[in-house]
C-alpha cells in the first residue's frame, strides 16, 4: 500500500540538496552568529529550562529552538522568564491552582545585565538572563514583579506592561548580547512591540521613517494562531501613552502608531499586520480561513507553515532509532525521499515491541501523578489505554466523551480498556471549571468509571510526552474550523497511536481517511461516530491486520507534516 500525499518537500526535493542549499545560501549570508533569526514569544514552553507554558503556542516556540539547535541555524529565542508559575492541585475532588516561584538561577541562565524601560513615567529595570544552546540561545528579560503568564485581562495594564518589557526590553537586550536581528518572527501579536522597537530605532538614528518602515517590514514575520481578529486584545489611547509612547524616540514612529487609532482603541493585530511583510498561520486550513483584515480593509493573505514537532524530544528514542533505520526518517528526521515505501514495510510485531517501552516509560510517570482517587496506575501491555490530553476549553470539547456515559462504559468494559482525561483549565474560566467538575462527578458516580476513567491534574510537557509514548488511542475532537493547528496529535502519530480526530487544524493538512475521523452534521451524530471510531481503535489493538492498516496510514500521511525540520525548512524557504 502506497499513499501518494500531497505533503513532500515542497520547494527542494532531496533532503541532501536542501541542507546544502541552506548551509551554503541562508547560514552564511543571509544568518549568521551575530547575525541571527531571532523568535520572539510571550509564551514559551520549556519546563527543563523553567519556563512552562500555557499550550500549543509555547511548545511551538520551545520546539523552534530545538530543531534549530539540530539543523545548526543560529536562532536568538526571546522570550519572558515568569518568576512565578501556576500548578493545578487537586484535592477532595475538587481542582484549585496554586501559584509557585521559580528562579532563573537553578535552570543555568546568566545574567547578562539590566535595561530600562518607562512605565507610567518611572524608569522599570529589568535583568536581561541568557542560556546558550549549540548555534541558538534564549535570552530572557525578567524582573521581582513581572508575574505570571497571562496574568491578568488580556486587554489590562499588567498584560501591555510585559508585552512592552518584550519587545523593548528585548530588543535592547539584542545589543547587549551583540546581536542583530536578521529576522524577526513575532510568535503572535503580543511580540509586535519587538519589531516597533525596531522601527524606532531605525527611525531615531537618522533613516527615512518610510525607509525604515520598508525596511522593518521586509525583515518581520507574523505568524498567527488565532482565527478571529474581534477576539484579539486592544489597548487605549491612555494606555498606550503610559506605556508604549514613553518607550518610543522618534515622533515619526509616534505619529504613526497614533494615526492606528481606532475610536480610541488600537488592535495589536492590526499594528503588526501593519509592521509585518510576511505572514504566516500554523496550518493549510487555519492559514485559508483566519479572518483578518488590515487597516485599509484589504483581507490578509497568510502564509501555511504548518506545525511541525520537534521528533527526538517528543518520540521515544527507540521508535525514532526504528525509523531511522528502517528509512523512514533521514539524520534530521525529516521524511526519507521514499519513506512511504518503507513505512509500508512497518508490522505489528514491531509497533507492539515499541509500543511496550513506550508504556514501561509512560508507567513510571505514571508512579508519580496519581489520579483522581490518588490511584497510582500502572497498565500491563494488554491493557487499552485512551487519552484525551490537552487544554481543558470550550472549543477542545473534552466532555464529549462523557456525553452518553453508558456508551462509554461499554466499550471500556469490552476491552479491558481505561481512558485518561488531563487537562488544566485557564485561571478565571469559571464556566470550564463547571464542565470539568461535571465530568468528574459522572465519574464519581459510576463504580465501573471510577476505576477506569483516570483525571491527572497539572497536565504538562511530561505528561504529554508519558500519555503519547505509553497510550493506545488518542482523542482529539475540536470543533472543526477552531483549532489553528494542534500538536499533541503529532506526538500521538509519531509515538504510533492510534488517532480518533475531527478534521481541524494540522490534521486537515492531510486526508480525512488516513486516520479514525469523526464528523457528523451535529454535534449527536459526531458523538455517535466518536464512540463507533472507539470501538474500532480499541478493536484494531486486538487485530495485526487493522492495527498495520492505520498505522501505515497515518504515518505516511503525517509524517512529513509532523516533522520540525520540514517546518523549520519551510520557513527558512519563506523567508529567504
Ligand atoms: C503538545 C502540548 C500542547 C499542544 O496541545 P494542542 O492542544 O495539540 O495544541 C499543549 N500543552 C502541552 C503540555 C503539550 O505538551
Amino acid at each position: 500500500m502506497i499513499l501518494k500525499t500531497r505533503h513532500r518537500l515542497e520547494t527542494i526535493e532531496d533532503v541532501e540538496e536542501f541542507y546544502a542549499a541552506i548551509q551554503r545560501e541562508h547560514l552564511t549570508k543571509a544568518l549568521s552568529e551575530d547575525r541571527p533569526y531571532t523568535y520572539w514569544t510571550i509564551e514559551l514552553y520549556d519546563q527543563a529550562n523553567g519556563i512552562r507554558g500555557g499550550g500549543g503556542l509555547g511548545i511551538l516556540a520551545a520546539d523552534t529552538r530545538r530543531v534549530a539547535e539540530q539543523m545548526n541555524a543560529p536562532l536568538t529565542l526571546i522570550t519572558p522568564f515568569y518568576p512565578s508559575e501556576l500548578h493545578q492541585k487537586f484535592e477532595n475532588g475538587r481542582s484549585f491552582d496554586v501559584s509557585r516561584r521559580v528562579d532563573y538561577h537553578d535552570f543555568g541562565f546568566e545574567l547578562l545585565d539590566t535595561v530600562n524601560i518607562r512605565c507610567n513615567k518611572d524608569l522599570v529595570k529589568l535583568e536581561v538572563i541568557e542560556k546558550e544552546f549549540g548555534s541558538t540561545r534564549i535570552l530572557a528579560i525578567t524582573e521581582p514583579n513581572f508575574g505570571e503568564l497571562y496574568s491578568g485581562d488580556s486587554c489590562g495594564d499588567h498584560r501591555l506592561y510585559q508585552e512592552v518589557a518584550l519587545g523593548f526590553g528585548g530588543y535592547q537586550a539584542l545589543k547587549l548580547a551583540g546581536l542583530k536581528p536578521a529576522i524577526m518572527q513575532l510568535n503572535e501579536v503580543a511580540t509586535f512591540f519587538a519589531a516597533l522597537a525596531r522601527l524606532d530605532e531605525l527611525a531615531s538614528n537618522g533613516m527615512d521613517f518610510y525607509e525604515a518602515v520598508v525596511y522593518t517590514r521586509k525583515h518581520t514575520l507574523y505568524t498567527n494562531h488565532t482565527l478571529v481578529q474581534a477576539a484579539e486584545a486592544s489597548f487605549s489611547y491612555d494606555q498606550f501613552e503610559r506605556y508604549v509612547f514613553t518607550n518610543l524616540k522618534s515622533k515619526a514612529v509616534k505619529k504613526w502608531l497614533s494615526d492606528k487609532f481606532e475610536n480610541g482603541r488600537i488592535r495589536l493585530s492590526s499594528v503588526t499586520i501593519e509592521i509585518a511583510e510576511l505572514k504566516s498561520g500554523v496550518s493549510k486550513l487555519h492559514a485559508r480561513v483566519a479572518n483578518y483584515h488590515d487597516l485599509s480593509g484589504e483581507k490578509v493573505k497568510f502564509k501555511a507553515v504548518t506545525n511541525g514537532i520537534d521528533i527526538p524530544y517528543w518520540v521515544l528514542p527507540a521508535t525514532v532509532k526504528y525509523y531511522k533505520e528502517n528509512g523512514i526518517l533521514d539524520k534530521f528526521t525529516l521524511p526519507t525521499a521514499d519513506f512511504e515505501t518503507a513505512v509500508d514495510k512497518v508490522d505489528a510485531t514491531q509497533i507492539r515491541a515499541l509500543k511496550s517501552q513506550g508504556r514501561a516509560f509512560m508507567n513510571r510517570v505514571l508512579a508519580r501523578r496519581p489520579d483522581q482517587n490518588g490511584t497510582v496506575l500502572k497498565f500491563n501491555d494488554d491493557e487499552i489505554v485512551f487519552d484525551f490530553k490537552r487544554r481543558f476549553v470550550d472549543y477542545k470539547r473534552p466532555w464529549l466523551p462523557f456525553t452518553d456515559t453508558v456508551k462509554l462504559k461499554r466499550i471500556l468494559e469490552n476491552h479491558k480498556a481505561h481512558y485518561i482525561l488531563t487537562g488544566r483549565v485557564h485561571q478565571g474560566d469559571d464556566r470550564m471549571m463547571a464542565r470539568l467538575n461535571e465530568v468528574l462527578d459522572k465519574i464519581k458516580s459510576d463504580e465501573f468509571l471510577r476505576t477506569h476513567v483516570h483525571y491527572i491534574a497539572d497536565y504538562d510537557e511530561e505528561l504529554a510526552r508519558a500519555l503519547s509514548v505509553g497510550s493506545n488511542v488518542s482523542i482529539n475532537v475540536p470543533i472543526v474550523g477552531l483549532e489553528a493547528c494542534g500538536t499533541s496529535w503529532e506526538k500521538d502519530i509519531a509515538n504510533l497511536c492510534l488517532l480518533i480526530s475531527t478534521h481541524d487544524g494540522g490534521v486537515a493538512d492531510g486526508p480525512s481517511d488516513a486516520y479514525l475521523n469523526v464528523s457528523g452534521a451535529s454535534e449527536d451524530e459526531e458523538v455517535a461516530r466518536l464512540y463507533e471510531r472507539m470501538e474500532e481503535a480499541a478493536a484494531a489493538w486486538e487485530n495485526d491486520f487493522d492495527l498495520e492498516f492505520w498505522q501505515k496510514k497515518q504515518l505516511a500521511a503525517f509524517l512529513p507534516v509532523v516533522s520540525g525540520a520540514r517546518m523549520l525548512r519551510d520557513y527558512l524557504n519563506y523567508l529567504f
